[in-house]
């Protein structure tokens, strides 16, 4: 729970026309239009206009009832969108650069408090006081809280990059969920990739995103998902049909389905990097004596620290221009038609990401 600081620290900005904010109440229950008439900016806070959200899977799961949430809640995690206000006092990016009135910014879906051991010790991402962008159910002084909103409050404590104007916002949007966690989860291999065999399981967005990742960094990349589209649609972002490796060295789990035949397939000495199980899902039965054996190291990638969104959106914004990241992003649904939106989200045969627009 944030503690409010008293009023005279506050800076008031009053939004006209109000902003609004879609939101979510329950399983089966349309979403309700809130109007936000102002908000209170503390110092280090940032006002946001948003550009695009993209609807990620877990909204998806959370909309159906599969995953627990607080209600009411302003769903979204993956914007980008505008700085239209700061708190006193300004504030900064993620790379220490000072924010301006009129950046156009993509933000971590944590805040952290860079204070707790945790955050002191490199797990922002696990701080003890932390509050995530589209799970926190609203309250007062904070209501626009997710991405399914014309703006977005970010507080202090949030990693917040400074995104390139040239850059399509379909490519943006979807940094602060899917790149930047594909980029932690690379990154954790832990070696040089040059020449090295990655296999990745599942071509959804944060699997593609690793693919390329991976790809980019020299290593021989195949990607295993049971559907023929997304395998093909992988090939566009650096898998190698042929690369495929009895023994990979390295091991990105990314469909949550498949983290027992990840653990098998591993080549000895190799890294099996878990980050799709974000899900319930059945207990996987580790015989120790084989990982023993195999020198085999599991480790698992939950979100990510600022270091790393960083790091994806200068991806994006570079290399990453030769992998068609921004066609991931099939029709864009105005905001009062987030139902629509979610209901396309979740049909079959979705595209990997709808999107959301205020209009
Ligand atoms: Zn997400
Ligand atoms: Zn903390």
């Amino acid at each position: 729970m944030r503690t409010l600081l008293p009023h005279a620290e506050l800076r008031d900005v009053a939004l006209r026309p109000a902003a609004t904010a879609r939101v979510w109440l329950g399983a089966g229950m349309p979403l309700e239009t809130v109007a936000v008439p102002g908000v209170a900016l503390a110092s280090g806070d940032v006002l946001v206009a948003v550009e695009l959200s993209t609807i990620c899977g877990s909204d998806v799961h959370t909309v159906r009832g599969d995953r627990p949430s607080p209600v009411p809640v302003v769903l979204g995690h993956e914007s980008v969108g505008r700085v239209i206000a700061l708190g006193d006092g300004g504030a900064r990016t993620a790379d220490g650069g000072e924010l301006r009135v009129g950046d156009r910014v993509v933000w971590s879906v944590t805040v952290s408090c860079g204070t707790c051991n945790r955050c002191e010790c490199g797990l922002p991402q696990k701080c003890r006081t932390l509050a995530k962008y589209g799970h926190e159910r609203i309250e007062p002084r904070w209501e626009l809280t997710g991405g399914f909103a014309t703006h977005v409050h970010l507080r202090r404590g949030t990693a917040i990059v400074r995104a390139s104007e040239s850059l399509p916002a379909a490519a943006l949007a979807p940094a602060s969920c899917a790149t930047a966690t594909a980029w932690a989860a690379v990154a954790r291999a832990g070696r040089d990739l040059e020449g090295v065999s990655v296999r990745v399981y599942g071509a959804g967005l944060v699997g593609l995103s690793a693919a390329a990742i991976a790809a980019d960094l020299g290593a021989r990349v195949s990607v295993v998902d049971p559907s023929a589209q997304r395998r093909l649609l992988a090939e566009r972002f650096g898998a190698e049909p042929d690369a495929d490796d009895a023994a990979p060295t390295v091991v990105i789990e990314a469909s949550g389905h498949a983290v027992a035949e990840a653990i098998a397939s591993v080549d000895v000495g190799g890294t099996v990097i878990l980050v799709g199980s974000v899900f319930p899902a059945a207990p996987v039965a580790l015989d120790a004596e084989d990982l023993v054996r195999r020198l085999v190291t599991i480790t698992g990638v939950h979100n990510y620290t600022g270091t790393d969104l960083v790091d994806a959106v200068a991806f994006l914004a570079g290399r990453g221009r030769a992998y068609p990241f921004a066609d991931m992003v099939g029709a864009v649904h105005p905001l009062g038609d987030a139902d629509v939106a979610l209901a396309a989200a979740a049909a079959p045969g979705a595209p990997l990401r709808v999107g959301l627009a205020p209009r």
